[in-house]
Parts: structure tokens; C-alpha cells; sequence
């Protein structure tokens, strides 16, 4: 069975691969295997010969494309515009479209989308730690008896919430509501007339992970917006991106999720889209392309992209007060491969991080390398992510920081999963945590 023409990516997406190995050098997962079918040259060289007849599209060939992590650095370093992670993702909707899986349909179209039941669905986890089982799990030592596989999925986990943000965060918090006053007098007057950024309605996009997971890190990412002079909207009937469905393959439902965010925001009336989530920022950037042959939501959804900041960016961004509290230790940064490429932010959080009086801030090695998240390679492929992981770990064994700090939650639940393996004291956090941290302390 041949893909038909609107099943398949156009031949521009591959036919003009030079295979000068290039990007070979830069994919994580060749370097662990050194294979050419583990490399984003033979994933082109697969997906051209299984569209043009050559191969059989069989599920071995789409399994090649579930293995890439999507951590776009291919795309970026080619030579001749092939973007090997866009083709990977391109193919899986090509297998999705000849044959549907039908476990997918409930998951990223029943559950995903709606806020509600994934609160519901993660409930279970969350009295896991309100009910003080993790604690006495760990301090009896019963994570030991589980097989290992099971253990890293439990390392995963942060410190989960009481209950997720939605169920408690105001749809509109301005500066005043949490007692702070409006844009900073003292601020320079050339940056506030260059970046009249302060007093703006913010809208804030809570991604599912930060919802039901990392509810602290969110709620403190409102906290840092508002004391900055901004009155922060966050929708309360926001829906998942649309990266998971992507992913998968079913970029339908992942452009009704788009249709349905960008008509949530527009009558929000905000000036700006603001997420402290990586994969969240890169996706909503993404959704003019995603929408580009909907003639009734093109020029809707490249403005609401056109809107997209990361939450480090927006604040750089503004004349910004600075902490006057003050956070000891010492502090590295890991790139989430959504944000440093995907969306080319990479000073944003380190000068974040940098304006905090007290925290020594060191630069990990390879700090862009994926770490082998890339969202749920952690439960597809196990071994492969680990071994990516492992080779993390050893650099941030090496910055001596007692903090490791990445604006993305799959990352950071991955980084959990390596403190936890290589026995490192080392607390894994977003940079705006240890931000509102500092302003808290003043
Ligand atoms: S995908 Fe690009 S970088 Fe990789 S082998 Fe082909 S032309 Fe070279
Ligand atoms: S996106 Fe990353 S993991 Fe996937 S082929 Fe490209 S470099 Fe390799």
C-alpha cells in the first residue's frame, strides 16, 4: 500500500538531500548508536525511498520515525534548508492517515484535549503525594523493589501540587490584586518608551503539564509577570496545545486544539501570549503554519503566532525590576531543544538567572544537547533515553551546581530521572522559580 498525494509530505521535504552527513554529527541518537538508520541522513534516505516505492512503508520504516526526539537540531544545521525532524514527524501523519491507530483517537482527541478529565486522570498521582505515600515510599525504601523501569517513571514526577492551577488561579490577576504596585517608577524611562511592554494584558497559556504537574512553577510565572507591571489573563478553558497529537501523527485534532486556543485568546484581548513551557511555546509559534491552507483561520492563526513569547523572552523584554533578595548556590542551565532552537531563546533565561544576587551561575557543558526527553521517549524508548540522558548527566556532574534549572517540563522530569540515577544533590527547577524566589525574598 502507497501513501496517496495528500497522505504524503511534498517531495521538496526530502528529494534534495545531498547526504553530506552534516547533520549526522549533531543528532543524539546517531552518536549513541552510530548507525545510519538511527541518523536524521538515513531517516530522509528511508522516508524517500518508502514514498517513492522503493521501500514499503511497513511499520519498522515508521518505527525509525517515532525514534527521532524531535530535537530539531538537523533541521538546523543542514546545509540545503531538508529539515529531517519536520520530515519524521511529517511521515508519522503519512502512517496515521493510511492507518489510523485506534488507541490514539480516545487519547489525544478524549482526553488530552480537555482540561477536566486530564485533571481527573492525574488525580491519583497528586494524593500519591498529598496523602505522604511518596514520602514514606522513599523513606522505607520501597521505590528499591520496583524494577527500574517503573522506578525512573516514578522519578519523573516533581513534587506535585495540592490541586492543578486552574482550579484555584484567578482568570485575571493584576499587579494590584497580589499587592504589588503597577510598572517600576524607578525603571529606566528610555526602556519603559522602548519596551512599553509594562501594563500590558498579558495572556498566559497553561500548558497541561504546568497545570497538573508543575502548578508552582506557573503560578509563580504570574507571580513574576504581575510584579512586573502586568495584568496577567489566564484562560481557564485552555487547551492542550496540540503537540502530543502532533506528534502522533493526528495533526486534525491537533489544529482543532489550535482553532479552539487562538478564538480562547482573541477574546481574551491580550497583546501577547505568554508560556513558561518550551514544547507549548514552539507549537503555538507553529500554529500559522499548521492553519496555512484553512482559508477561515490563516490570517487568524499567523497573528495569534506572530503574539508568542516565552515567558524568559517577555521578561527580558520589559524594563524589569530587579530581585532584591538574594538565592545562595550555584546554578546551570539546560536548553530545551523547544526553546533554544525551536524558538531561538537561549539568552533570556541565563540573564534571568544572572540578575539574582547570590546564585553563581555556571555554564554546562553542551548545554543545547537533548537530554532525551523529547516528551515520552522516556516510556517509548527506554534505553535509548536513558542513554542520551546518561551522557547529560555526566555534564552537569561537572558544573558542581547544586541547581539545575530548563524552562521545560518534559526536560526537567527528565533531568528528575538523572539526579535520581547518578546519586546528584542537585534540585532540578524552572529559572522563573528561583526569579520569584528572589523577589519573595525582598
Ligand atoms: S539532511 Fe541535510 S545535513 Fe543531512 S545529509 Fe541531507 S543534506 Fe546533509
Ligand atoms: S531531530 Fe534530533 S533526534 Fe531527530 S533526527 Fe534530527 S538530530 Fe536526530
Amino acid at each position: 500500500m502507497t501513501a496517496s498525494h495528500d497522505q504524503r509530505p511534498p517531495e521538496s521535504a526530502y528529494l534534495n538531500c545531498i547526504r553530506c552527513g552534516l547533520c549526522l554529527a549533531v543528532c543524539p541518537i546517531y552518536r549513541e548508536y552510530l548507525t545510519e538508520t538511527a541518523s536524521p541522513r538515513g531517516r530522509v534516505a528511508l522516508a524517500r525511498k518508502g514514498l517513492e516505492g522503493e521501500l514499503v512503508l511497513s511499520p519498522n520504516l515508521f518505527e525509525q520515525m517515532y525514534a527521532c526526539f524531535d530535537c530539531l537540531a538537523c533541521n538546523e544545521i543542514c546545509p540545503v534548508g531538508i529539515r529531517p525532524a519536520d520530515l519524521a514527524l511529517a511521515l508519522r501523519a503519512t502512517q496515521e492517515a493510511m492507518h489510523p491507530a485506534r488507541w490514539k483517537r480516545p487519547l489525544f482527541r478524549g482526553l488530552i484535549p480537555h482540561p477536566g478529565r486530564l485533571e481527573l486522570a492525574t488525580l491519583p498521582l497528586r494524593l500519591y503525594e498529598r496523602l505522604g505515600l511518596r514520602r514514606l515510599a522513599y523513606a522505607l525504601g520501597l521505590r528499591r523493589l520496583l524494577p527500574a523501569r517503573l522506578r525512573d517513571l516514578e522519578a519523573m514526577l516533581p513534587c506535585l501540587p495540592q490541586r492543578p492551577l486552574r482550579q484555584h488561579i484567578p482568570e485575571v490577576v493584576t499587579p494590584a490584586a497580589l499587592g504589588f504596585a503597577g510598572p517600576d517608577p524607578t525603571a529606566d524611562e528610555h526602556a519603559a518608551r522602548e519596551n512599553p511592554a509594562a501594563g500590558r494584558r498579558v495572556g498566559f497559556f497553561l500548558g497541561c503539564a504546568q497545570n497538573v504537574l508543575f502548578a508552582e512553577e506557573s503560578a509563580a510565572a504570574v507571580r513574576v509577570l504581575a510584579r512586573n507591571g502586568c495584568t496577567v489573563i489566564t484562560p481557564a478553558a485552555v487547551r492542550c496545545c496540540g503537540m502530543p497529537a502532533r506528534g502522533y501523527g493526528d495533526v486534525a485534532a491537533a489544529r482543532d486544539q489550535a482553532r479552539f486556543n487562538i478564538a480562547l485568546f482573541e477574546q481574551a484581548a491580550v497583546e501577547v501570549v505568554v508560556t513558561d513551557c518550551a514544547t507549548c511555546g514552539s507549537t503555538l509559534r507553529e500554529y500559522g503554519e499548521l492553519l496555512r491552507d484553512d482559508p477561515a483561520w490563516a490570517a487568524r492563526a499567523a497573528a495569534f503566532s506572530r503574539k508568542v513569547r516565552d515567558v524568559s523572552e517577555f521578561l527580558v523584554s520589559l524594563p524589569l525590576r530587579k530581585p532584591t533578595g538574594r538565592l545562595d548556590g550555584r546554578v546551570t542551565y539546560h536548553d530545551p531543544c523547544h526553546l533554544r532552537r525551536g524558538q531561538g531563546v537561549w539568552r533570556e533565561p541565563r540573564h534571568l538567572l544572572q540578575l539574582i544576587d547570590g546564585l553563581e551561575f555556571v555554564e554546562l557543558p553542551e548545554a543545547d544537547w537533548c537530554c532525551g526527553s523529547a516528551g515520552s521517549q522516556l516510556i517509548t524508548h527506554y534505553e535509548t533515553s536513558l542513554r542520551v540522558l546518561a551522557r547529560k548527566m555526566e555534564n552537569v556532574a561537572v558544573t558542581g551546581a547544586q541547581i539545575i534549572a530548563s524552562g521545560c517540563p518534559g526536560c526537567q522530569m527528565q533531568l528528575n530521572v538523572g539526579v535520581r540515577r547518578h546519586g546528584l544533590a542537585i534540585q532540578v527547577t524552572h529559572p522563573i522559580v528561583l526569579l520569584d524566589r528572589a523577589y519573595e525574598g525582598s
